[in-house]
């Protein structure tokens, strides 16, 4: 296509660190229920896998941005997570190459509309409007990485309260076997972002609220919702 009716919307993008050029968003995907304490306080059965859901890619929220308390939620929850950056792309990737789709990590926070993602549920219907609104994806920069995923602590504070606190090697899938099974579901491509699922603790954020986090080794969040 050479031509548009109008000038596109720019491209979602989040810096490198230490990099002028910006990673360039194509899809965000994020995984539910990826750690068994997390999965017990939202009320599901032990056995049940972890699962994607997505969020449009103009939902990030760059360092150093505002982010604005959505409209239509009564009880916005905070979720911080480990976020993959993948630099490459592929169908059906076997586990034992999946980390090699990976260009870095970043953290970042999946803000969620609790009470839409309740109702939701109840009545069977899909988790959109819960989940992918604007600015419903604050991230920090990426930061490259090669080998071994992040396994460290990951945490989160509301006005220096700590509220999550756990450890990224207690997810149930791992950083590979998430992006493998991605790549079972979907065809994977350099510029998509996969939130990894969120520990214990998820809870309530109001206008005003200062919200920190860290994922050891990767990065620190901090935003301000406003
Ligand atoms: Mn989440």
């Amino acid at each position: 296509m050479s031509q548009f009716l109008f000038e596109p919307v720019p491209r979602a993008a989040v810096p490198v660190e230490g990099e002028t050029a910006a990673f360039p968003v194509r899809r965000i995907l994020c995984v539910g229920r990826n750690y068994a304490a997390h999965r017990r306080e939202m009320g599901g059965d032990d056995r049940d896998p972890p699962f994607f859901f997505a969020k449009p890619a103009d939902a990030v929220a760059p360092p150093g941005a505002e982010v604005a308390y959505p409209p239509r939620t009564q009880n916005l929850h905070y979720e911080v997570e480990l976020v993959v950056a993948l630099g490459a792309g592929g169908a059906d990737v076997p586990v034992e190459r999946a980390l090699e789709l990976v260009l870095g990590y970043a953290v970042g926070v999946d803000l969620t509309r609790r009470d839409l993602q309740s109702a939701a549920k109840d009545k069977g219907q899909p988790w959109d409007a819960a989940k992918g609104f604007d600015d419903s994806a604050p991230i920090t920069a990426i930061r490259r990485w090669q080998g071994a995923p992040p396994q460290g602590r990951i945490w989160l504070a509301v006005n220096g309260e700590t509220r999550q606190d756990a450890t990224v090697a207690d997810m149930i899938w791992n950083v590979a076997e998430i992006v493998a099974e991605a790549s079972k579901l979907w065809r994977l491509e350099p510029g998509d972002l996969i939130f990894t699922g969120t520990p214990e603790g998820v809870g309530p954020i109001s206008r005003g609220d200062r919200v920190e986090g860290e994922v050891e080794g990767v990065g620190r969040i901090e935003f301000q919702v406003v």
